[in-house]
């Protein structure tokens, strides 16, 4: 098949060291990742950018600049999510021109994970694999098992014990091996590690994440587009193992490469919650590599890799881009939830709030100027993170089915519920 000529094979992120395509994720000289080397002139002579804008709306229609041979056989319909203009919390934040990517309505579940599975399960068909399965902290556990489900593959997906009562049942019902791990996101890993080379399983984000990491360019490749084929001057992107930060500055080089967009300065700013921030602690410090988070603590469930493996490359993008990290209090991120509901009708998870609040930080420090644009990703669906709220939202009142009593709790002022009333607070805060 013509394709096949696009991929050139692995290259070593550190040494440069060349391997064939293969289910393998590190280098045998000096165990740095393994990422996928394509043949750019190949693709630029056998793809324009006219040719992708007749294809379907979804991740697919840059299948090109993904790593499959052949065509795509799992989650044909992932991808093509809004690019939301958002001027309502634009106001709030006190910035100009601001949008959200929102990959919280990735189908087929709600994250933007159904992109790197899409990518990494038709592979593993490609490599013939007929077990699949994945390390998670939430969301890859729900899209591996959901995929795979569709695609007829056996699944064995393990996860921390401790995330949410959502992503468990999101992830059972579609008949996956689900394992609780009493241990850190870190150890899991390490056991799906030792798991995956003893049985000769598909992984995803184990032995096949050089392939499964290439799906999260998709979202960059759709901001660029969505914005007519430009690129904004900020983005900001939540970090768990520090894989779709620098998958986005991938896709950003590539369609300069490819000459789909002019070339532009842009800064990539990572965003993490403060229980679990070994990246953005690193990028604050100036430090070339993060120091491991021995045990998180934070309602970012998602976002809680203390040792991830993609950090030092995240740092690296950062720094190079000029953008800048921070992090936020479990406090913060509920309240950011909050917020971007109430202004743009978006009800993300956790890792929503993390990138929001972040997101004004940065702003109020400077890193972002006010009257740049701005990209916000979301990532995960609020609804999968409802614990989130509790405590948070003001119990609604209830009342009998007669008007006397609607009216009296006009008359007491309780008709406005307690969101509302949040953002009031927020917006004064913000002024
Ligand atoms: C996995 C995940 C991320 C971050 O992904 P990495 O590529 O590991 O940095 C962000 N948001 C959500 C909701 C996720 O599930
Ligand atoms: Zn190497």
């Amino acid at each position: 098949m013509v394709k096949t000529t696009l991929v050139r094979g692995l290259k070593c992120r550190l040494c440069g060291k060349s391997y064939a395509q293969e289910p393998i994720n590190f280098c045998s000289d000096d165990f740095g990742p393994l990422e996928v080397d394509y043949d750019y002139a190949a693709i630029a002579q056998q793809v324009r950018r006219q040719d992708v804008e007749k294809r379907p709306f979804t991740m697919w229609r840059y299948r090109e600049l993904l790593p499959l041979d052949g065509e795509p056989t799992v989650g044909l319909h992932v991808g093509g999510t809004p690019l939301l203009p958002a001027p309502r919390l634009a106001e709030a934040l006190g910035v100009r021109r601001l949008w959200i990517k929102n990959d919280a309505v990735n189908f087929p579940t709600l994250s933007f994970k159904d992109r790197v599975v899409a990518v990494a399960l038709s592979k593993a068909r490609e490599f013939g694999f007929d077990t699949v399965g994945c390390a998670s902290t939430g969301n890859l556990a729900n899209s591996v098992a959901a995929n795979a489900a569709a695609a007829g593959l056996r699944a064995y997906i393990l996860v921390p014990a401790e995330i949410e009562l959502a992503k468990i049942i999101g992830t059972q019902v579609y008949g996956a091996h689900l394992i609780r791990v009493r241990g850190t996101y870190d150890q899991v890993n390490r056991l799906c590690t030792q798991i995956a080379f003893k049985y000769g399983w598909g992984l995803v984000n184990i032995n096949l994440r050089p392939f499964y990491a290439e799906g999260s360019k998709s979202m960059g490749f759709e901001i660029a587009e969505q914005l007519g084929w430009r690129l904004p001057q900020h983005v900001v992107v939540p970090m768990a193992g520090g894989s779709l930060i620098g998958k986005i500055h991938k896709a950003f080089q590539e369609l300069q490469q490819l000459g789909w967009v002019a070339p532009q300065r842009y800064r990539v700013h990572g965003a993490q919650a403060s229980g679990c921030a070994p990246i953005s602690t690193a990028v604050k410090n100036g430090w070339d590599t993060h120091r491991p988070v021995k045990s998180p603590q934070t309602i970012a469930r998602s976002l809680a890799i203390g040792d991830p493996a993609d950090g030092y490359f995240a740092i690296r993008v950062i720094r190079e881009t000029g953008g800048w990290a921070e992090d936020a209090s479990d406090e913060e991120i509920a309240e950011a939830m909050t917020l971007l509901a109430e202004t743009e009708g978006v009800f993300a998870e956790t890792a929503g709030g993390v990138t929001l609040a972040v997101a004004r930080k940065l702003i109020d420090q400077g890193h972002i100027p006010r009257d740049e644009e701005i990209v916000l990703c979301i990532t995960g669906n609020g609804l999968k993170t409802q614990e989130a709220l509790y405590g948070v939202l003001k119990e609604a009142p209830s009342i009998a089915p007669r008007l006397e009593e609607f009216e009296q709790l006009l008359e007491a002022g309780q008709s406005t519920v307690a969101p509302v009333r949040l953002a009031d607070k927020q917006l004064a805060l913000v002024q």
